[in-house]
Order: structure tokens, then sequence, then C-alpha cells
């Protein structure tokens, strides 16, 4: 075996981590205590200043300087005791990373030592912005941006080895006040639904609720390899994902990886990942093992969507940090080894009220349900209008391997809402009182108003948008992106749909006669959207075309549809995008496109070409050499098969040779474009396939070089030893 891959086995087999010794410590006195949150500010902030920051927080007024001061003293006092010497800005650029700057505590006053944080300096940073992505709203002339404080999202003191840093969710925008950033636009989109959502509620006579948010729980699937292999792997260090590798023996067939038992190592790692989020206050609920082997799952208990959105990025990247430590790479990419699943992340959504309602619940009133009715029939009529947009927000290179591959959702958007629900809408559309067979339904008392199920328990797999009981679950979004851009597209498509249900009962003389007309109306205009079937099935395709569903394929074709005149009529309207911050965001996502197919084009053909051409050469010099000594040992012996096998590899060898050549032209061509959307559409066209045909190649020799001389990690090896 090559020396790389024998060493590799050696080290894992031979793996003891250095970890510390378990500690009983008790959930109850981990959970959240690394954040300053509610229960540390009520205790160290005065009385009138923790009032005046609540006031704040809830009206989003300016915080008084006074109070900000106080403030920043306590948090720093808090996190000093936590061991932190730093403090920093913590932001979500648009590189759909996060993004952190540290400054110490240290200050001095003559030459005494103080520790410093000032409320200024709580409330608004300046990092040297300008290397992150602005899509072009940002020209070198105005370079400058601005990290605000978002006192929604509690600050937290993240550990490291010798110390311990004090970061501060905040937002990140241009001085001109345009958002650079996924917070901004996600902390606008919640105020547009908030709005609708109220103004829908005092429609209904719900005097109440004062505020609404939206609700996000993600699950998020994750693979995790030895980081002896990652090493040895440059396509999985440069791209995050295998660009070559011949399929294993066995992949995931047998179906005995998903909820098996979770082996030591793994278990190590997830406790420990688990514990650090606990500290941070990330309510880790679940974990199992997933469909493909080495995949598994963690999913979180729904909170506050911004909160969550942060949540998830901490998740992230606690996760890839934690595995470090236990000789582990945790791998984030949708789709890291071809041929078993990719991974994605399930965006569960719902809107909650501060009365403690969830507004997709059905309830055990007339009031309740037909309330209910209301917001299944905005998010029926937002997914059905804005379909091209939902698809447009799980839209990367990476997530392009999934969709619709039979593992994940199809890239056409349509929604589950099962059978006892679709009976009841219906019913509704045909103006009559549906045949349910639930077995526990609620009476609405008005006898136009069906029965309503209470729980749809049968779901589909299969769809993208599932309703699954009291909340609607979008399955198509991929394992690395930040959740922040498909969860403003809902938060602003289902406020547009909430203020047009609104004006429509309005219109119609309010009260129960024009919901229901309204709602009866809305479903019939809008139910094409909802299928209950199979998504994975070749009909679905062209029964959604029949029912004019948009199919985007691919990213590119996708995004061909973003910055459009009427989605950026939408984002205003809503105050959410502006129409250069669309633009901006549309150019990103073509950009990111087209440098992620650069560089594994170039991994790619580095890798071809430097590692496995010079072995599947030395395979057909021995194999040339073995025949030709024993024709010269007697000339007399059938070597047919033998100068087959020859032919066979020289023949691949060629192929190889030829598919590189290629990839190596159409790289250099299409190097980079002042025109995004040519660039990225040349990638699509030409370095794509061109990378496809060199992987075929290079795993065909796979199977016909010597084992010993193969120089690279193989599937069998990553996806199944530990
Ligand atoms: P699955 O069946 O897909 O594995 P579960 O039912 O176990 O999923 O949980 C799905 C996720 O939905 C969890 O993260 C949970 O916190 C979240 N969830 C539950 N209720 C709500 C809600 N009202 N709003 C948003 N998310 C929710
Ligand atoms: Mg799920």
């Amino acid at each position: 075996m090559s020396s790389n891959r024998r060493q590799c086995l050696a080290s894992i087999v031979d793996h003891r981590p250095d970890l510390p010794e378990h500690q009983n410590v008790s959930l109850t006195d981990l959970y959240g205590s690394r954040v300053f949150g509610d229960r540390a500010m009520r205790k160290r902030l005065p009385a009138s200043c923790y009032e005046a920051l609540s006031d704040s927080v809830e009206t989003g007024a300016e915080l008084d300087p006074r109070v900000a001061d106080l403030v920043a003293n306590a948090m720093k006092e808090w996190a000093v005791e936590q061991g932190a010497t730093h403090y920093t800005h913590w932001f979500q650029p648009m590189t759909g990373l996060t993004a952190e700057k540290h400054d110490s505590f240290l200050s001095f006053s003559g030459d005494r030592l103080l520790l410093e944080f000032s409320g200024k300096e709580l409330i608004k940073g300046e990092p040297d912005a300008s290397s992150f992505p602005s899509g072009g709203i940002r020209q070198t002339f105005e370079a400058r941006g601005y990290t605000n404080w978002d006192p929604t999202s509690p600050a937290f003191v993240r550990e490291g080895t010798y110390g311990a840093t004090l970061c501060i969710p905040t937002a990140f925008c241009s001085w001109t006040g345009e958002a650079l950033d996924q917070k901004t636009p996600l902390l606008r989109s919640n105020e547009a639904l908030e709005n609708a959502a109220i103004r829908v509620l005092r429609i209904l006579g719900d005097d109440r609720a004062e505020h609404v948010w939206p609700t996000l729980g993600s699950e998020q699937e994750y693979f995790l390899v030895d980081r002896n292999f990652f090493v040895n792997r440059p396509d999985l260090v440069a791209t995050g994902r295998t660009l070559v590798g011949a399929r294993p023996p066995k992949g995931q067939e047998l179906d005995d990886h998903y909820f098996g038992t979770i082996s030591p190592r793994i278990l190590d790692f997830m406790e420990d990942s688990e514990h650090e989020l606990w500290k941070l206050g990330v309510p880790i609920k679940t974990r199992h093992n997933e469909v493909a082997p080495s995949q598994f799952e963690v999913a979180h208990i729904f909170e506050r969507a911004t909160v969550a959105t942060d949540h998830n990025m901490l998740t992230m990247d606690v996760m890839r940090k934690v595995a470090t430590r236990h000789g582990l790479v945790c791998l984030l990419h949708e789709k890291p080894f071809a041929g078993v699943n990719g991974s994605g992340k399930h965006n569960n959504w719902s809107m909650a009220t501060d009365a403690g309602e969830n507004l997709l619940e059905p309830g055990d009133t007339p009031a309740e349900n037909g309330r209910f009715l209301v917001f299944l029939t905005a998010v029926i009529r937002a997914v059905d209008l804005h379909a091209d947009l939902l698809r447009i927000s799980i839209a990367s290179a990476g997530n392009d391997h999934r969709l619709g591959a039979n593992e994940a959702p199809p890239a056409i958007i349509s929604i589950y809402v099962g059978e006892e629900l679709d009976g009841v809408c219906r019913a509704m559309m045909g103006g009559a009182a549906p045949q349910s067979h639930a077995k526990e339904k609620m009476q609405l008392g008005v006898t136009s108003l069906p029965p309503l199920p209470r729980d749809t328990t049968d779901r589909n797999r299969t769809s993208p948008f599932a309703f699954t009981g009291n909340k609607f679950e979008f399955r198509a979004v991929g394992s690395s992106q930040s959740v922040a851009t498909p969860n403003i597209v809902l938060n602003t498509i289902v406020a547009e749909s909430l203020n047009y249900l609104a004006t429509e009962i309005e219109n119609g003389g309010g009260g129960e006669e024009a919901m229901q007309t309204v709602i009866t109306k809305s479903l019939k205009e809008h139910y094409r959207v909802v299928f209950n079937g199979n998504n994975y099935a070749d009909e679905w395709y062209e029964e959604a075309e029949s029912r004019g569903l948009p199919n985007y394929r691919e990213t590119v074709t996708a995004l061909g549809h973003f910055a459009t005149d009427t989605n950026v009529k939408l984002f205003e309207d809503a105050g959410v995008y502006s129409r250069r911050e669309l633009e901006a965001r549309a150019n990103i996502a073509y950009e990111n496109y087209a440098t992620a197919i650069a560089i594994e084009a170039q991994s790619c053909l580095s890798l071809a070409t430097t590692s496995i051409l010079p072995v599947a050469m030395r395979q057909q010099e021995r194999t040339a050499r073995s025949v030709s000594a024993a024709h010269a040992a007697d000339g007399s012996l059938n070597l047919g098969p033998q100068e087959e096998c020859l032919t066979r590899i020289a023949t691949t060898i060629n192929d190889l040779i030829k598919a590189t050549d290629e990839l190596a032209t159409v790289t250099a061509e299409n190097g980079h474009g002042d025109d995004l959307v040519a660039h990225a559409e040349a990638m699509r066209d030409k370095v794509l396939p061109a990378m496809e045909k060199t992987r075929v190649a290079c795993d065909a020799l796979e199977t016909m070089v010597d084992d010993d001389l193969w120089p690279l990690p193989k599937y069998r090896e990553m996806l199944f030893i530990h």
C-alpha cells in the first residue's frame, strides 16, 4: 500500500485521543453558562438600566449612551470573570460564514493598567471591511462598514485553550446604511412579518398579541472523517468535497447506518460539541446517525429565527473546531462523496406570538381554527407566488449535487399538507364539508367551516416544503449554507401574503364570512402548488410542468430569476432589500458559484495530473513489462486477455490525458469574466463537464491500479474507518 495510506491507517489504529476526563457537570449548570443572557443581565444591571435595555430590544429604540456604558461595563465584568481577555463584534458577512476581529480589554491610564469596554465599543465597531464581498455595493472610496450591536441576540464567551473572547452578535452595514450581511435583512424581514401578522390578528379580533416573530428549528447534517484521511485528500482540503473516488464495495444500500448505534469515537465528538454548544446557550436536542456511512445529524429546539440562525452558525463553527481535537474533520459540504447521500439542513419554520401561541397550530376553538386557516392560506399563496425565490434562496454549486437527485427534494418547490388537511382545503374550495377520517377532530363550531385534523402524522419525506402538524419544514436547504437567506425569503413572502389577505378581508367587509370567502378564493388560485405525492417520481416532473410550477434545475438558471423587477418590488415594499442590495446578492451568488467551480477545477486538474496520472503510468509500465516478459519466456503463450488488460489501462490513460487537456483549456479560457452571468454559465457548461470526464477516467483507473500504488485514501477507507 502507498506509504501515505499505510501511515493513515496505522495512525487511526493507534489513535488515542488526549481528551479531558469526564466531568460530572449537570446540564442545568452547563446550559447557558457562557451567555450574557437575561439571567446574567437581571443580576448584574441596575433595575432601571435593565428596563431601558429590554425596552429598546422590544421597540428597537436607540439606547441611551449612559445605559449603553452600564451594559458594556457589566458585560465586560461578567466576561472577565469567565476568563475573557478580548471582545469581538461577531457578524455574518455575505461570505455565508461568520467574521470576527478581536480587541483586548487592555488599556492604560498613565502607567496604570485598566480593563476597558465602553458603551460606544459595545454598540458600534468599524472592522476594516474592504475585503468582504459587497456585490458592488461598496466601492473602495466608500469602503467603510460598521458593525452594530444586535441586542436581540445575547452576547457569549467562547473559550480557547489559553484564553476566552467575549462575542457580541452584530449586524454589518455600509456607512450609507446598506446591508452588507445576512443579519440586517433577517431582522428587517422579521419586522415585515410581525407587522403583517399583527394586522391580520387584529382583523380576526385578537387584541392580545403585541408581537409576532418567526420561529426556526434547524436539523443539521454533516460527515465526520478521520483527519489523517482528510489531509491526504487535497480535494477535500481545497473544496470540501472529493472530486475523484471510485464507489466503495458497500455504500448505504444496507440501510444499516441510519439510526444505528453511535460508535464510541463519534459519541465522544458529539458529547464534546454538545457541551460546548450548551454552554453557549444553543438548545441542542437530538443526535443520530444519518443515512450515509459516516453521516450524522444534530437538531436544535426551535427558537426565534434570528437567534436560531446565530445558533446554527455557531453549531457549524463549534463542530468544526471540536472535530479537530478528536482527530476528525467535520465536513459540512452538501456532497462530500459521490454515490452516497449528501447533506442538507431542514428548516422548520412557524410564527409565534408573545401570548405564547403558534400561529400554524390548529386549535381547539372556532376562532383558533379560523386563524389557522388564514395563516395556512397565506403560506400556500406565498409559496405558489414566490417558489422562484425559495428555490433561489438555497441555490449553490454544492446544493446542485443534491436537489433532484433522489436523495433530496427536487428543485421544484411544492407543498405537502397531508391527506387530512388536503381534505379540509378541498372541501373549502368545493364548498362542502369534507369526508374526513381523522381520528381526532376539532369542531370549529361554525357549520360552514369544516373540522380540522389535529395532527398529520403521515409525513412525506420527498416533499421540499412540508406541513408537519404545526410548522412548515423547508427541506431543500444545503448543509453548509446559512439559514438566513431562506428565512429572509420565507418571512418576506408570507408577510406579503398576509397583507394581501388582510386587505381582501377588509375589502370584503371583515368578519367570518369575508374571511371564508377570501380563504376559499386564495386556495383555489394557489392550490396547484400543493402536491402530496412522491416528489422523486418522474411523473411529478411532467405534472409540475403542466401545473406551471417552475423547475430551475441548477443554480445559474435559478439566479437568472433573482433580481427581477417583481422581486425588487416585493423586497422593497417589505423594506427588506433595496434594489441595490438585492442585485448585490445576486452578483455575489454568481461569483460564489463560479469561484467554487474554478477552485474545484484547479484542484481536480492538479490531482489528476500529479497524483493519479503518474501511478497509472507506472501501472501501465508494469503491465507492459509483465506482458513482454511472458512473451519472451514463451512465444507460443496466448496472452490475449493480458494484452487486453494493457489496452484497457492505456486507453483509460489516454482518456484521462484528453480530459485533463480539455479541463486545462476550458479553465484557462474561462478563468475570469467581467460578465458575471456569462462566467457562471461557462463554468456550468464547459468546466463542470470537463471535470466530470476527468473524474470518470480517474475512477476507472482507481479500479485498475495496484492498491499498493494508489496514493489517495479511498472511499471504502474514509467512509468506514474511524
Ligand atoms: P423530523 O421528524 O424532521 O426529524 P422533528 O419533528 O424531530 O423532525 O423536529 C423537527 C424540528 O422542528 C425540531 O428542531 C423542532 O424544534 C422544530 N420545531 C418544532 N416546533 C416548531 C415550531 N413551532 N417552529 C419552528 N420549529 C419547530
Ligand atoms: Mg426534519
